[in-house]
Protein backbone atom coordinates (compact mmCIF):
# COMPACT_ATOMS: atom_id res chain seq x y z
CA UNK A 1 0.00 0.00 0.00
CA UNK A 2 2.23 3.02 -1.07
CA UNK A 3 1.22 6.10 -2.15
CA UNK A 4 3.10 8.86 -2.77
CA UNK A 5 2.29 12.36 -1.08
CA UNK A 6 -1.10 13.45 -3.22
CA UNK A 7 0.59 16.58 -5.28
CA UNK A 8 -2.31 18.46 -5.49
CA UNK A 9 -3.66 19.49 -1.99
CA UNK A 10 -7.21 18.53 -0.51
CA UNK A 11 -7.58 22.77 0.22
CA UNK A 12 -5.71 25.60 0.49
CA UNK A 13 -6.30 28.69 1.90
CA UNK A 14 -4.98 31.77 3.06
CA UNK A 15 -4.39 33.14 6.67
CA UNK A 16 -3.80 37.27 6.46
CA UNK A 17 -6.80 38.22 9.16
CA UNK A 18 -8.22 37.60 12.42
CA UNK A 19 -11.53 36.23 10.96
CA UNK A 20 -9.30 33.69 8.94
CA UNK A 21 -8.21 31.93 12.37
CA UNK A 22 -11.56 30.90 12.39
CA UNK A 23 -12.57 29.69 8.79
CA UNK A 24 -8.80 27.75 8.95
CA UNK A 25 -10.32 26.02 12.21
CA UNK A 26 -13.40 25.28 10.57
CA UNK A 27 -11.96 23.80 6.93
CA UNK A 28 -9.43 22.07 9.07
CA UNK A 29 -12.10 20.00 10.80
CA UNK A 30 -14.21 19.52 7.65
CA UNK A 31 -11.22 17.59 6.00
CA UNK A 32 -10.48 15.76 8.83
CA UNK A 33 -13.88 14.71 8.77
CA UNK A 34 -13.97 14.16 5.20
CA UNK A 35 -10.46 11.97 5.14
CA UNK A 36 -12.09 9.64 7.90
CA UNK A 37 -10.83 11.57 11.48
CA UNK A 38 -12.98 10.55 13.86
CA UNK A 39 -14.99 13.15 15.72
CA UNK A 40 -12.44 13.62 18.47
CA UNK A 41 -9.34 14.21 16.48
CA UNK A 42 -11.34 16.30 14.13
CA UNK A 43 -11.89 18.64 17.23
CA UNK A 44 -8.11 18.12 17.91
CA UNK A 45 -6.12 18.74 15.14
CA UNK A 46 -8.78 21.63 14.14
CA UNK A 47 -7.30 23.35 17.49
CA UNK A 48 -3.71 22.30 16.91
CA UNK A 49 -4.28 24.36 13.71
CA UNK A 50 -6.02 27.51 15.40
CA UNK A 51 -3.59 27.55 17.98
CA UNK A 52 -0.72 27.82 15.63
CA UNK A 53 -2.69 30.27 13.05
CA UNK A 54 -3.19 32.71 15.43
CA UNK A 55 0.80 32.12 16.86
CA UNK A 56 1.61 32.70 12.92
CA UNK A 57 -0.32 35.53 12.13
CA UNK A 58 1.13 37.70 15.49
CA UNK A 59 4.88 36.56 14.47
CA UNK A 60 4.83 37.03 10.83
CA UNK A 61 1.38 38.68 9.93
CA UNK A 62 0.15 34.98 8.00
CA UNK A 63 0.68 32.00 6.34
CA UNK A 64 -0.56 29.80 3.42
CA UNK A 65 -1.96 26.31 4.41
CA UNK A 66 -2.51 23.47 2.43
CA UNK A 67 -4.36 20.05 3.41
CA UNK A 68 -2.39 16.58 2.08
CA UNK A 69 -2.83 13.01 2.61
CA UNK A 70 0.61 11.16 3.09
CA UNK A 71 1.20 7.58 3.33
CA UNK A 72 3.53 7.35 6.83
CA UNK A 73 6.25 4.72 6.93
CA UNK A 74 3.80 2.33 9.26
CA UNK A 75 2.00 2.05 5.55
CA UNK A 76 -0.75 4.14 7.36
CA UNK A 77 -2.50 7.46 5.85
CA UNK A 78 -1.99 10.79 7.85
CA UNK A 79 -3.68 13.86 7.26
CA UNK A 80 -0.71 16.55 7.56
CA UNK A 81 -1.51 20.34 7.50
CA UNK A 82 1.67 22.59 6.14
CA UNK A 83 1.14 26.38 7.45
CA UNK A 84 3.91 28.48 5.78
CA UNK A 85 4.66 31.45 7.37
CA UNK A 86 4.49 34.42 4.81
CA UNK A 87 7.21 36.59 6.76
CA UNK A 88 10.27 34.98 8.34
CA UNK A 89 9.93 33.48 11.65
CA UNK A 90 12.37 35.15 14.57
CA UNK A 91 15.67 33.00 14.07
CA UNK A 92 13.70 30.72 12.00
CA UNK A 93 12.10 28.71 14.96
CA UNK A 94 8.67 28.45 16.03
CA UNK A 95 7.55 27.05 19.23
CA UNK A 96 3.50 26.93 19.95
CA UNK A 97 2.57 29.41 22.69
CA UNK A 98 0.51 26.93 23.96
CA UNK A 99 3.04 23.27 25.29
CA UNK A 100 -0.65 21.33 24.93
CA UNK A 101 -0.78 21.87 21.35
CA UNK A 102 2.16 19.02 20.42
CA UNK A 103 -0.17 16.94 22.77
CA UNK A 104 -3.10 17.60 20.41
CA UNK A 105 -1.40 16.34 16.79
CA UNK A 106 0.96 13.28 15.89
CA UNK A 107 3.69 15.23 14.88
CA UNK A 108 4.42 19.35 14.73
CA UNK A 109 7.35 20.31 13.26
CA UNK A 110 9.19 23.27 11.57
CA UNK A 111 10.96 22.38 8.80
CA UNK A 112 13.00 24.51 5.90
CA UNK A 113 13.55 23.68 2.66
CA UNK A 114 15.14 25.65 -0.45
CA UNK A 115 14.50 28.63 2.36
CA UNK A 116 10.59 28.48 2.23
CA UNK A 117 9.99 27.50 5.94
CA UNK A 118 7.25 25.48 6.70
CA UNK A 119 5.43 24.51 10.11
CA UNK A 120 3.80 21.04 9.51
CA UNK A 121 1.40 18.91 11.73
CA UNK A 122 -0.25 15.99 11.18
CA UNK A 123 -2.31 13.07 12.96
CA UNK A 124 -3.17 8.93 11.58
CA UNK A 125 -5.91 8.11 9.78
CA UNK A 126 -7.68 5.59 11.83
CA UNK A 127 -7.15 1.68 9.39
CA UNK A 128 -11.17 1.57 8.80
CA UNK A 129 -11.34 5.00 7.08
CA UNK A 130 -11.56 4.93 3.08
CA UNK A 131 -8.20 4.30 1.65
CA UNK A 132 -7.58 7.32 -0.41
CA UNK A 133 -6.98 5.95 -4.06
CA UNK A 134 -6.63 9.43 -6.34
CA UNK A 135 -10.51 8.73 -7.11
CA UNK A 136 -10.99 9.43 -4.03
CA UNK A 137 -9.05 12.26 -3.04
CA UNK A 138 -10.54 13.70 -6.11
CA UNK A 139 -13.96 13.19 -4.74
CA UNK A 140 -12.60 14.55 -1.50
CA UNK A 141 -11.73 17.98 -2.88
CA UNK A 142 -14.78 18.31 -5.04
CA UNK A 143 -16.77 18.01 -1.44
CA UNK A 144 -14.74 20.43 0.14
CA UNK A 145 -15.30 22.65 -2.89
CA UNK A 146 -18.50 22.33 -1.91
CA UNK A 147 -18.99 23.64 0.98
CA UNK A 148 -18.40 27.07 1.33
CA UNK A 149 -16.69 28.23 4.23
CA UNK A 150 -19.15 30.06 7.27
CA UNK A 151 -18.90 33.40 8.98
CA UNK A 152 -17.04 33.49 12.63
CA UNK A 153 -20.16 33.52 14.00
CA UNK A 154 -20.87 30.28 12.95
CA UNK A 155 -17.86 28.58 13.47
CA UNK A 156 -18.11 30.19 17.40
CA UNK A 157 -21.23 28.38 17.59
CA UNK A 158 -19.65 25.13 16.57
CA UNK A 159 -16.55 25.68 18.72
CA UNK A 160 -19.04 26.28 21.61
CA UNK A 161 -20.74 23.20 21.28
CA UNK A 162 -17.86 20.90 20.74
CA UNK A 163 -16.33 22.76 24.24
CA UNK A 164 -19.93 21.85 25.89
CA UNK A 165 -19.47 18.23 24.24
CA UNK A 166 -15.89 18.27 25.64
CA UNK A 167 -16.91 19.06 29.14
CA UNK A 168 -19.63 16.63 29.52
CA UNK A 169 -17.39 14.21 28.14
CA UNK A 170 -14.68 15.63 31.29
CA UNK A 171 -17.81 15.08 33.49
CA UNK A 172 -18.54 11.46 32.53
CA UNK A 173 -14.74 10.69 32.91
CA UNK A 174 -14.99 12.01 36.07
CA UNK A 175 -17.89 9.87 37.14
CA UNK A 176 -16.19 6.85 35.91
CA UNK A 177 -12.66 7.37 37.33
CA UNK A 178 -15.14 7.74 41.34
CA UNK A 179 -16.92 4.55 40.58
CA UNK A 180 -13.36 2.71 39.56
CA UNK A 181 -12.20 4.46 42.84
CA UNK A 182 -14.80 2.82 44.82
CA UNK A 183 -14.20 -0.22 43.04
CA UNK A 184 -10.50 0.13 43.75
CA UNK A 185 -10.79 0.94 47.57
CA UNK A 186 -13.33 -2.23 48.00
CA UNK A 187 -10.87 -4.56 46.47
CA UNK A 188 -7.96 -2.87 48.39
CA UNK A 189 -9.89 -3.43 51.45
CA UNK A 190 -11.00 -7.10 50.49
CA UNK A 191 -6.65 -7.59 49.70
CA UNK A 192 -5.69 -6.27 53.31
CA UNK A 193 -7.90 -8.48 54.95
CA UNK A 194 -6.96 -11.51 52.71
CA UNK A 195 -3.48 -10.48 53.49
CA UNK A 196 -4.05 -10.24 57.23
CA UNK A 197 -5.97 -13.60 57.18
CA UNK A 198 -3.21 -15.35 55.59
CA UNK A 199 -0.43 -13.65 57.55
CA UNK A 200 -2.37 -14.90 61.27
CA UNK A 201 -2.68 -18.55 59.08
CA UNK A 202 1.30 -18.41 58.48
CA UNK A 203 1.85 -16.99 62.12
CA UNK A 204 0.20 -20.23 63.09
CA UNK A 205 1.45 -22.31 60.81
CA UNK A 206 5.17 -21.03 62.16
CA UNK A 207 4.05 -21.67 65.80
CA UNK A 208 3.12 -25.43 64.63
CA UNK A 209 6.95 -25.99 62.85
CA UNK A 210 8.59 -24.16 66.03
CA UNK A 211 6.85 -26.97 68.27
CA UNK A 212 7.22 -29.77 66.28
CA UNK A 213 10.89 -28.57 65.71
CA UNK A 214 11.28 -28.43 69.80
CA UNK A 215 9.84 -31.71 70.42
CA UNK A 216 12.16 -32.91 67.65
CA UNK A 217 14.98 -31.95 69.45
CA UNK A 218 13.63 -32.91 72.64
CA UNK A 219 13.30 -36.64 70.64
CA UNK A 220 16.97 -36.73 68.87
CA UNK A 221 18.65 -35.62 73.00
CA UNK A 222 16.62 -38.69 74.46
CA UNK A 223 17.89 -41.15 71.58
CA UNK A 224 21.37 -39.43 71.99
CA UNK A 225 20.76 -40.12 76.01
CA UNK A 226 19.42 -44.00 74.98
CA UNK A 227 22.30 -44.81 72.82
CA UNK A 228 24.79 -43.57 75.05
CA UNK A 229 23.49 -45.60 78.09
CA UNK A 230 23.50 -48.46 75.76
CA UNK A 231 27.52 -48.35 74.64
CA UNK A 232 28.27 -47.49 78.73
CA UNK A 233 25.76 -50.95 79.62
CA UNK A 234 27.73 -52.73 76.66
CA UNK A 235 30.72 -51.73 77.72
CA UNK A 236 30.38 -52.26 81.66
CA UNK A 237 28.93 -55.62 81.31
CA UNK A 238 31.24 -56.91 78.96
CA UNK A 239 34.23 -55.54 80.44
CA UNK A 240 32.46 -57.02 83.66
CA UNK A 241 32.23 -60.49 82.15
CA UNK A 242 35.69 -60.68 80.44
CA UNK A 243 37.53 -61.37 84.17
CA UNK A 244 35.27 -64.56 84.91
CA UNK A 245 35.37 -65.79 81.48
CA UNK A 246 38.73 -65.66 81.37
CA UNK A 247 39.34 -67.62 84.26
CA UNK A 248 36.79 -70.36 83.51
CA UNK A 249 39.21 -70.81 80.20
CA UNK A 250 41.89 -71.09 82.66
CA UNK A 251 40.20 -73.03 85.17
CA UNK A 252 39.75 -75.87 82.22
CA UNK A 253 42.68 -75.56 80.86
CA UNK A 254 43.94 -76.63 84.47
CA UNK A 255 41.37 -79.19 84.61
CA UNK A 256 42.67 -81.10 81.51
CA UNK A 257 46.06 -80.29 82.03
CA UNK A 258 47.59 -83.66 82.32
CA UNK A 259 49.63 -82.44 85.63
CA UNK A 260 46.76 -82.25 87.14
CA UNK A 261 44.39 -85.56 88.40
CA UNK A 262 43.18 -87.46 85.69
CA UNK A 263 39.72 -87.11 84.67
CA UNK A 264 37.24 -89.54 83.06
CA UNK A 265 36.34 -89.82 79.25
CA UNK A 266 33.20 -88.07 80.07
CA UNK A 267 34.85 -85.60 82.51
CA UNK A 268 37.22 -84.64 79.97
CA UNK A 269 34.24 -83.96 77.58
CA UNK A 270 32.53 -81.71 79.29
CA UNK A 271 35.77 -79.81 80.83
CA UNK A 272 36.16 -79.87 76.57
CA UNK A 273 32.64 -78.57 76.37
CA UNK A 274 32.99 -75.63 79.00
CA UNK A 275 35.89 -74.37 77.55
CA UNK A 276 34.59 -74.31 74.24
CA UNK A 277 31.52 -72.21 75.34
CA UNK A 278 33.54 -69.97 77.47
CA UNK A 279 35.81 -69.02 74.58
CA UNK A 280 32.52 -68.73 72.32
CA UNK A 281 31.65 -66.46 75.02
CA UNK A 282 35.14 -64.66 75.72
CA UNK A 283 34.79 -63.80 71.82
CA UNK A 284 31.53 -62.39 72.09
CA UNK A 285 32.15 -60.08 74.92
CA UNK A 286 35.01 -58.54 73.24
CA UNK A 287 33.14 -57.86 70.31
CA UNK A 288 30.48 -56.06 72.16
CA UNK A 289 33.05 -54.34 73.81
CA UNK A 290 35.26 -53.77 70.76
CA UNK A 291 31.56 -52.48 69.45
CA UNK A 292 30.86 -50.34 72.66
CA UNK A 293 34.23 -48.39 72.03
CA UNK A 294 33.39 -47.83 68.68
CA UNK A 295 30.41 -46.73 68.94
CA UNK A 296 31.01 -44.04 72.28
CA UNK A 297 33.78 -42.62 70.17
CA UNK A 298 36.10 -43.56 72.32
CA UNK A 299 38.14 -44.95 69.75
CA UNK A 300 40.72 -42.10 68.09
CA UNK A 301 42.49 -43.30 64.58
CA UNK A 302 45.86 -43.04 64.41
CA UNK A 303 46.86 -41.10 61.32
CA UNK A 304 49.56 -42.06 59.14
CA UNK A 305 50.81 -42.62 55.95
CA UNK A 306 50.03 -46.34 55.35
CA UNK A 307 51.88 -48.39 52.34
CA UNK A 308 49.73 -51.00 51.58
CA UNK A 309 51.73 -53.50 50.48
CA UNK A 310 53.36 -54.79 54.06
CA UNK A 311 49.47 -54.61 54.94
CA UNK A 312 48.75 -56.90 52.52
CA UNK A 313 51.39 -58.93 52.97
CA UNK A 314 50.81 -59.57 56.72
CA UNK A 315 46.88 -59.95 55.73
CA UNK A 316 47.94 -63.11 52.88
CA UNK A 317 49.93 -64.51 56.07
CA UNK A 318 47.13 -64.02 59.09
CA UNK A 319 44.67 -65.09 56.77
CA UNK A 320 46.59 -68.06 54.90
CA UNK A 321 45.90 -70.07 58.51
CA UNK A 322 41.78 -69.23 58.32
CA UNK A 323 41.62 -70.86 54.60
CA UNK A 324 41.38 -74.37 55.42
CA UNK A 325 38.64 -75.72 53.35
CA UNK A 326 39.84 -77.48 50.01
CA UNK A 327 37.97 -76.22 47.93
CA UNK A 328 38.74 -72.69 48.57
CA UNK A 329 41.61 -70.53 47.32
CA UNK A 330 42.43 -67.45 49.05
CA UNK A 331 44.35 -64.50 46.90
CA UNK A 332 45.16 -61.04 48.17
CA UNK A 333 46.12 -59.31 45.26
CA UNK A 334 49.77 -57.34 45.23
CA UNK A 335 48.69 -53.40 45.19
CA UNK A 336 49.57 -51.20 42.34
CA UNK A 337 52.48 -48.26 43.10
CA UNK A 338 52.18 -46.00 44.12
CA UNK A 339 49.77 -47.70 47.36
CA UNK A 340 50.32 -45.08 50.02
CA UNK A 341 47.20 -43.68 51.93
CA UNK A 342 46.83 -41.48 55.03
CA UNK A 343 44.78 -43.76 57.85
CA UNK A 344 44.89 -45.57 61.00
CA UNK A 345 47.00 -49.39 59.49
CA UNK A 346 45.52 -50.92 62.35
CA UNK A 347 41.92 -50.47 62.04
CA UNK A 348 42.67 -51.20 58.58
CA UNK A 349 44.06 -54.13 59.22
CA UNK A 350 41.01 -54.87 61.02
CA UNK A 351 38.55 -53.97 58.94
CA UNK A 352 39.67 -56.34 55.88
CA UNK A 353 40.41 -59.01 58.43
CA UNK A 354 36.55 -59.14 59.49
CA UNK A 355 35.77 -59.39 56.11
CA UNK A 356 37.86 -62.19 55.18
CA UNK A 357 37.36 -63.63 57.74
CA UNK A 358 33.44 -63.74 56.61
CA UNK A 359 34.40 -64.52 53.13
CA UNK A 360 35.97 -67.96 54.01
CA UNK A 361 33.55 -68.59 56.65
CA UNK A 362 30.59 -68.63 54.33
CA UNK A 363 32.00 -69.98 50.70
CA UNK A 364 32.53 -73.56 50.56
CA UNK A 365 34.08 -73.57 46.97
CA UNK A 366 35.79 -71.05 44.72
CA UNK A 367 37.35 -68.29 45.97
CA UNK A 368 38.19 -65.58 48.30
CA UNK A 369 39.71 -61.98 46.92
CA UNK A 370 41.24 -58.89 48.12
CA UNK A 371 42.42 -56.37 46.19
CA UNK A 372 43.05 -52.64 46.91
CA UNK A 373 42.20 -49.90 43.53
CA UNK A 374 42.71 -46.40 43.13
CA UNK A 375 40.26 -44.23 41.88
CA UNK A 376 40.26 -40.63 42.04
CA UNK A 377 41.00 -39.18 45.38
CA UNK A 378 39.96 -42.30 46.92
CA UNK A 379 41.36 -45.87 47.82
CA UNK A 380 38.83 -48.86 46.94
CA UNK A 381 39.31 -51.91 48.82
CA UNK A 382 36.92 -55.04 47.39
CA UNK A 383 36.98 -58.32 49.54
CA UNK A 384 35.15 -60.59 47.15
CA UNK A 385 34.23 -64.18 47.99
CA UNK A 386 32.28 -67.17 45.83
CA UNK A 387 29.90 -67.61 48.44
CA UNK A 388 26.12 -68.44 48.88
CA UNK A 389 25.87 -64.63 48.04
CA UNK A 390 23.20 -62.15 50.18
CA UNK A 391 19.80 -60.89 49.39
CA UNK A 392 19.52 -57.39 48.50
CA UNK A 393 17.06 -56.47 50.58
CA UNK A 394 18.48 -57.95 53.60
CA UNK A 395 21.55 -55.75 52.29
CA UNK A 396 21.06 -53.02 55.26
CA UNK A 397 19.96 -55.71 57.76
CA UNK A 398 23.24 -57.55 57.49
CA UNK A 399 24.72 -54.13 59.18
CA UNK A 400 22.35 -53.79 62.40
CA UNK A 401 24.00 -55.45 65.61
CA UNK A 402 23.36 -58.85 66.29
CA UNK A 403 21.24 -59.32 62.59
CA UNK A 404 22.00 -63.23 60.87
CA UNK A 405 20.61 -63.90 57.70
CA UNK A 406 18.61 -66.98 58.73
CA UNK A 407 18.86 -70.64 56.94
CA UNK A 408 22.71 -69.58 55.96
CA UNK A 409 25.06 -72.28 57.03
CA UNK A 410 25.71 -72.29 60.91
CA UNK A 411 29.44 -71.14 60.98
CA UNK A 412 29.17 -69.34 64.22
CA UNK A 413 29.64 -65.75 64.42
CA UNK A 414 27.72 -63.07 66.70
CA UNK A 415 26.35 -61.05 64.03
CA UNK A 416 28.46 -58.42 65.58
CA UNK A 417 31.42 -58.01 62.98
CA UNK A 418 29.89 -55.94 59.82
CA UNK A 419 28.37 -53.53 62.23
CA UNK A 420 32.04 -52.82 63.87
CA UNK A 421 33.55 -53.15 60.73
CA UNK A 422 31.43 -50.42 59.26
CA UNK A 423 32.01 -48.36 62.46
CA UNK A 424 35.49 -48.08 62.18
CA UNK A 425 35.24 -47.23 58.01
CA UNK A 426 32.98 -44.37 59.25
CA UNK A 427 35.84 -43.41 61.94
CA UNK A 428 38.69 -43.63 59.42
CA UNK A 429 36.32 -41.37 56.89
CA UNK A 430 34.80 -44.05 54.38
CA UNK A 431 32.14 -45.99 53.62
CA UNK A 432 31.24 -49.79 53.59
CA UNK A 433 28.88 -50.97 50.70
CA UNK A 434 28.11 -54.14 49.77
CA UNK A 435 26.74 -55.69 46.29
CA UNK A 436 25.62 -59.15 46.47
CA UNK A 437 22.73 -61.34 45.05
CA UNK A 438 22.20 -65.27 46.52
CA UNK A 439 24.06 -67.74 44.17
CA UNK A 440 26.50 -64.79 43.00
CA UNK A 441 28.96 -64.47 45.89
CA UNK A 442 29.22 -61.51 47.84
CA UNK A 443 31.67 -58.12 47.45
CA UNK A 444 31.98 -55.36 49.97
CA UNK A 445 33.96 -52.25 49.23
CA UNK A 446 35.70 -50.39 51.76
CA UNK A 447 36.31 -46.79 50.07
CA UNK A 448 38.67 -44.23 51.99
CA UNK A 449 39.45 -40.99 51.15
CA UNK A 450 43.70 -41.15 50.10
CA UNK A 451 44.11 -37.50 51.87
CA UNK A 452 42.30 -39.51 55.32
CA UNK A 453 39.30 -38.13 57.22
P1 LIG B 1 28.90 -62.98 61.90
O1 LIG B 1 29.77 -63.24 60.73
O2 LIG B 1 29.64 -62.97 63.20
O3 LIG B 1 27.64 -63.76 61.91
P2 LIG B 1 28.68 -60.38 60.71
O4 LIG B 1 28.13 -59.12 61.24
O5 LIG B 1 30.08 -60.40 60.28
O6 LIG B 1 28.41 -61.47 61.81
O7 LIG B 1 27.76 -60.85 59.51
C1 LIG B 1 26.36 -60.82 59.65
C2 LIG B 1 25.72 -61.83 58.73
O8 LIG B 1 25.90 -61.45 57.37
C3 LIG B 1 26.34 -63.19 58.78
O9 LIG B 1 25.80 -63.95 59.85
C4 LIG B 1 25.97 -63.78 57.45
O10 LIG B 1 24.64 -64.24 57.50
C5 LIG B 1 26.02 -62.58 56.56
N1 LIG B 1 27.31 -62.48 55.85
C6 LIG B 1 28.39 -61.74 56.18
N2 LIG B 1 29.39 -61.88 55.27
C7 LIG B 1 28.94 -62.74 54.34
C8 LIG B 1 29.51 -63.30 53.14
N3 LIG B 1 30.74 -63.01 52.75
N4 LIG B 1 28.74 -64.15 52.41
C9 LIG B 1 27.49 -64.47 52.82
N5 LIG B 1 26.89 -63.98 53.93
C10 LIG B 1 27.61 -63.15 54.70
Amino acid sequence: MTAEPAALPLLQMALRVEQDIFVIRQRGREVAGVVGLEHQDQVRIATALSEVARDLLRMTGGADVAFHIDAGPDGRFHLRADLAPVGPLPDGRYEPQSGAVSRLVDTLSVSTAEGVTVVRMSRRVPANAPTPTPERLAEFRAELGRTAPGSALDELTVQNGQLIAALDEVRSQRDELAVLNDELAETNRGVLALYNQLTEELEATNRGVVALYAELDEKSAQLRAASESKSRFLANVSHELRAPVTAIIGLGRLLADSSSDPLTAEQARQVGLIRSSAEDLLGLVNELLDLAKAESGRIEPDWADVDLRPVFGQLRGTMRALATRPGVGLVVEEPTEPAVLRTDEVLLGQVLRNLLHNGLKFTERGEVRLRARRRDDRWNFEVSDTGPGIAPELHDRIFEEFYQVPGATRVGGTGLGLPYARRLVTLLGGTLELASEPGRGSTFTVSLPTGGA
